[in-house]
């Protein structure tokens, strides 16, 4: 991670906009495969200024997806993101769950449905495929609740969803990585820009000079309490000799140039507070 990230744009708004992440898959739970997409869409969503309140990992039954779905709406999150699901076999409910939460019916998109199309055919002519045939479970994949516009798949087959209800916007992206991320830079970024562009956030990192936790502790309190809006966090390691433990700062906010000065000033003060105490805190 480097030293300092922050958002470049200079805004004005209200509380960072709520995010929220449902990673969908049985793979998921049993440990087989690592949950990298949610890592890559929190580190995502945090440098466009969003505010990630909860990562969920859940089971692809229609019954879990609908149940964690409902709970986020009636959170009110504004941009739920949903990872897995989408192809073709029985157990890829994400979309149907979606429709049954959303209480809207289930249709062919026609767009979605010239796009597994194309691939399919694709797919048949360079040899990679023994028929392009649409079968029953190819056109799954183009199936999409009402209202659903569908974001283009530039390197698979199953297209993403974005639905927007009561002022939340719900986006389905695959589970394999590859595609998630082509699709969200390619679709979702330049949506999320627009939406989200009165937001930043910004970060900046300490080297204490000291490797207890427990007096870090008693140093950074005093700095909580003096600014509240800036989250403070010790990078816990073990107590190996000559250990120095960092420190993070972080914060949301209207305007980037206004958090980089507070993030500077709370940071210069911890650096005084560490010395004071007798840390060889580095600048
Ligand atoms: P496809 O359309 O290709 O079937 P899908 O949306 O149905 O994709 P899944 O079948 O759920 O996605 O997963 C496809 C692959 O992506 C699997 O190999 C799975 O292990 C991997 N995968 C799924 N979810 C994640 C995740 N959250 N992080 C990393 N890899 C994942």
């Amino acid at each position: 991670m480097p030293s300092a990230r922050s958002t470049t744009e200079s805004s004005v708004g209200d509380a960072p906009p709520t995010c929220a992440i449902i990673a969908i898959g049985r793979e998921l739970l049993l440990g087989r495969t690592l949950d990298t997409n949610s890592h890559w869409l929190a580190g995502q969503l945090t440098m466009l200024g969003g505010k990630l309140e909860r990562i969920s990992v859940i089971d692809d039954q229609a019954a879990t997806i609908i149940a964690e779905l409902q709970a986020a709406w009636r959170r009110r999150t504004r941009f739920l993101f949903m990872t897995g699901g989408l192809g073709p076999t029985y157990d890829d409910a994400t979309l149907i769950a979606v429709a049954r939460a959303a209480r809207r019916p289930l249709e062919l998109n026609p767009e979605a449905f010239e796009h597994v199309r194309a691939r399919y055919r694709h797919l048949h002519a360079t040899g990679l495929l023994r028929s392009g045939r649409l079968t029953a479970p190819r056109k799954k994949m183009a199936i999409v609740p009402r209202g659903g516009v569908i974001l283009a798949n530039p390197v698979g087959t199953a297209p993403g969803v974005h639905l927007t209800r009561r002022g939340s916007h719900l986006f389905c992206l695959p589970g394999v990585p590859a595609e998630l991320r082509a699709i969200f830079t390619e679709s979702v970024l330049p949506l999320l820009r627009a939406l989200l562009g009165a937001h930043a956030y910004h970060e900046a990192e300490l080297d204490s000079g000291c490797n207890d936790e427990t007096v870090l502790s008693g140093l950074i309190e005093p700095l909580r309490r003096r600014y509240p809006d800036i989250h403070l966090k010790t990078d816990a390691t073990g107590f190996e000799a000559g250990g120095r433990l960092r420190i993070f700062l972080t914060a949301h906010g209207r305007d980037a140039a206004t958090l980089r000065l507070r993030i500077g000033a709370a940071r210069h003060n911890l650096l005084q507070a560490l010395r004071r105490a007798g840390y060889a805190a580095a600048r």
